[in-house]
């Protein structure tokens, strides 16, 4: 592309971002630990699902200095919902080593950013970009999808050759100023016009310079692999009550998942005679469909350090994770 056509691109995209772009609270103030909480909120979560729990998250933990001192339940807790818990576990574990490393003051160069648990590239082009106004390049699925469109790109875009395309194409386009607002503008209209299904090219800022609009091939782009296959898995819990008292299983790390919650004791976990079937649930994480049995029983030895006698009262806090919520009798 021309230098004169990729200044046009910029201009009028970055026009229809000033006029069209939506107001989100991590855009009122913009300092890199608001920024950073959102974008790793957003992450597999769409904005309408994320705004109401980062108003919450930035109430609970307003800085840095305040989620690093926050027990990982607290974190876990004001993320109950959200789901992909390794995101807030994470967040806490990098806020920590912002404050041991960096004296509590987000770093501004990229290589100490990345190091940072639960950052990658994306990421930290997007912190660095719109909360430093550094000259990052960032990728993520809506960058990827106008790209495709754009610029006819008919690599799978899950290969590592598209990918480099993507990032190639992102760093060459980036304006000298105003890179924050580009990548969040690039992001914005893959999320509100260029959608994955029937994208909006009448109202695209774009559409002069779009080859897919020019050949009619938006429906088949970008070029998406195929659909993994669901995996069918079965779970047996244990619903052991004493005196009101409910007892909880503390998940480590070797769990395949939900590390770190509290939840329901599976029979592989602690000694017990199961008794009737008091409830099965549903659950799925990403592509593993989760059928829970819960059934009555009665502990058959001492309980494992890891275990709680938790009261009735107290399940809503501790079972923070909603395959949890469902298993509740
Ligand atoms: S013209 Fe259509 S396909 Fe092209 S970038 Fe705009 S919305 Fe997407």
């Amino acid at each position: 592309m021309s230098p004169a056509r990729t200044a046009a691109l910029r201009r009028a995209l970055l026009r229809w971002y000033d006029a069209r772009r939506r107001a989100l609270p991590w855009r009122e103030r913009v300092t890199p630990y608001r920024t950073w909480v959102s974008e790793i909120m957003l992450q597999q979560t769409t904005v309408a699902a994320v705004v109401p729990y980062y108003l919450r998250f930035l109430e609970r933990f307003p800085d840095v200095r305040a989620l690093a001192a926050a027990p990982e339940d607290d974190v876990l807790k004001a993320w109950a919902g959200l789901g992909y818990y390794s995101r807030a576990r994470n967040l806490r574990r990098a806020a920590q080593a912002i404050v041991a490393e960096h004296g509590g003051k987000f770093p501004s160069d990229y290589d100490s950013v990345l190091a940072l648990p639960g950052i990658g590239r994306y990421t930290a082009g997007a912190i660095l970009s719109i909360a430093f106004g550094q000259r990052q390049p960032l990728v993520d699925g809506n960058v990827m999808r106008v790209f495709s469109r754009l610029f006819k790109v008919e690599e799978d875009v899950k290969k590592a050759k598209a990918a480099a395309a993507f990032w190639e194409l992102a760093a060459r386009l980036l304006p000298r100023r105003r890179c924050g607002d580009w990548n969040q503008a690039l992001m914005e209209l893959g999320a509100t016009v260029c959608v994955p299904e029937a994208p909006s090219c009448g109202l695209c800022p774009l559409a002069k310079t779009c080859a897919a609009n020019r050949l009619g091939l938006q429906d088949r782009l970008p070029v998406m692999p195929p659909r993994r296959a669901w995996v069918d898995l079965r779970w047996s819990c244990l619903w052991i009550e004493d005196a009101g008292r409910v007892l909880l299983w503390k998940r480590d790390d070797k769990e395949r998942f939900l590390r770190g919650h509290w939840g329901l004791p599976e029979s592989r976990h602690v000694k017990a005679r199961p008794g009737r079937l008091l409830k099965t649930a549903r659950h799925t994480i990403t592509h593993h469909r989760i059928v829970i049995d819960v059934r009555e029983a009665a502990l058959a030895a001492q309980a494992p350090p890891q275990a709680e006698w938790v009261s009735r009262a107290q399940l809503g806090e501790r079972l923070v994770s909603s395959l949890w919520t469902k298993c509740l009798p």
